[in-house]
């Protein structure tokens, strides 16, 4: 059965398709077959048998009730001449037609020879009452007719035809035997070949639903796999391999999400920059390995600090970091910001090169505010990123926060910048 679960399912199916159709068609050849069989069978013993056994007994009761009964009555002068007549005429004329016929039939060479003694006979016992039909025409009277030669003729041809009526019986019972046996066989025969039909049905069924279900199986298993290397191949494109922060890529998907979310809810809405002081001395001082190790470090202070599942945290290019925050007032994010810069310094990175701590540290540029349909969605970056400015400016390893979300505070920073 190997061959099975080397084919495709549409072939399997198509197989056993095949197979049930080939059962089907062999049942209805051989039920045909069979039931011309059954048919011959019926035909002989009906023309065979029964119709002749009628014929006869419509012979001898012609004999009795026909002949006999009229010379009878002719002798007992019940009945007038032409009606002995024409009695006689019709059953001469009935007995030589149905004998006629019982002849037509098919004859066993076994049966033949008693058959032509028994016409014979017939003829015979025709004659004589041939004769007295005659006479009847003649004019004789037939009151004196000899009832002892008249018993004698209806009780010989009434034991020939007995005889031949009881050999037909037997030959019928002998065609009903047969009859049934051959019936018997048939049934036990399609009884038989039905089982193994099923039986084969079965077996190739139970294979074929066998090895398409280890198919599915199998593809279940490889559908499980490849859900879960899509999973992980998801995950890789969201994720900073250093860091294993969220990357820049999921920070600009997560920040539209959530300003929308915020936007519809009427909620505070923070986003956080992060930068490290002075990172660029750090990495000429202790040299990439360990800058990378300091970048590593500072993620971790930025996970642990940050529980919440709304707290997003990512590495959004180089030593700058961005957190986003969903309904935390201004001055949870403020406490926010500053436990950041205090556990940033409390892992006391040494980095000798800073002038504002013996310890790396970080500067972080917060805005807070409450988000409503005009603000505008690049505004918190900005106003974020400014705020950095300002921290950086007003001396590092600290933070600087604002609530105003407007442009115009934008456009004086600049202007202030640009004087400076
Ligand atoms: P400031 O306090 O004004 O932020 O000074 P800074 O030196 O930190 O700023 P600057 O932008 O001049 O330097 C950023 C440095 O961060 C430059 C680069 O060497 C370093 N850096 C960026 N990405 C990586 C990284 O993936 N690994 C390491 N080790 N260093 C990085
Ligand atoms: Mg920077
Ligand atoms: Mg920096």
């Amino acid at each position: 059965m190997q061959f099975i679960e080397a084919l495709k399912l549409r072939s399997k199916l198509f197989f056993l398709f095949l197979l049930i159709t080939l059962g089907l068609v062999s049942i209805g050849i051989m039920g045909t077959t069979y039931v011309n069989a059954m048919k011959k069978n019926i035909d002989s013993l009906y023309f065979g048998s029964l119709v002749p056994v009628t014929e006869l007994n419509e012979i001898l009761q012609k004999y009795h009730n026909g002949l006999a009964d009229t010379l009878y009555k002719a002798s007992r002068k019940e009945l007038s001449r032409s009606e002995i007549i024409s009695n006689l005429e019709d059953a001469l004329l009935d007995i030589d037609k149905k004998w006629k016929s019982y002849m037509s039939h098919f004859k066993r060479d076994d049966e033949m020879e008693y058959v032509e003694y028994t016409d014979m006979e017939i003829k015979s016992t025709n004659r004589y009452f041939t004769r007295i039909l005659l006479a009847a025409k003649n004019g004789r009277d037939l009151s004196h007719i000899s009832i002892s030669t008249l018993e004698k003729k209806v009780s010989s041809i009434h034991r020939v035809l007995q005889k031949l009526i009881n050999y037909e019986v037997s030959i019928a019972n002998y065609e009903r035997k047969k009859f049934l046996h051959t019936y018997k066989s048939i049934l036990t025969q399609i009884g038989t070949i039905l089982t193994l039909i099923t039986f084969i049905v079965l077996v190739v069924l139970f294979y074929v639903f066998r090895s398409i279900q280890k198919d599915h199986s199998q593809l279940e298993i490889v559908a499980r796999k490849l859900k879960r290397v899509n999973k992980k191949l998801e995950n890789a494109s969201y994720t900073d391999s250093l860091t294993t922060l969220h990357n820049r890529r999921y920070f600009n998907f997560i920040y539209d999400r959530e300003l929308q979310r915020a936007k519809r809810s009427k909620s505070y809405i923070t986003f956080m920059m992060v930068d490290i002081d002075f990172f660029k001395q750090y990495n000429d001082t202790y040299g990439h390995v360990e800058g990378d190790f300091a970048l590593k470090s500072v993620a971790k202070v930025l996970k642990d600090t940050l529980k919440r599942p709304s707290d997003y945290v990512f590495r959004l290019g180089g030593e700058e970091f961005g957190i986003l925050l969903s309904d935390t007032s201004e001055s949870n994010s403020a406490k926010i910001a500053r436990e950041i810069c205090d556990a940033v310094r409390d892992r006391e990175l040494k980095h000798e090169k800073s002038t504002v701590c013996e310890f790396v540290t970080v500067s972080i540029g917060v805005v807070c505010c409450i988000a409503d349909e005009a603000l505008d969605n690049e505004i918190l970056i900005s106003r974020a990123d400014e705020m950095l400015y300002e921290a950086k400016e007003s001396g590092r390893d600290r933070y600087v926060i604002t609530s105003n979300v407007s442009s115009a505070a934008t456009k004086s920073i600049e202007e202030d910048r640009d004087a400076s």
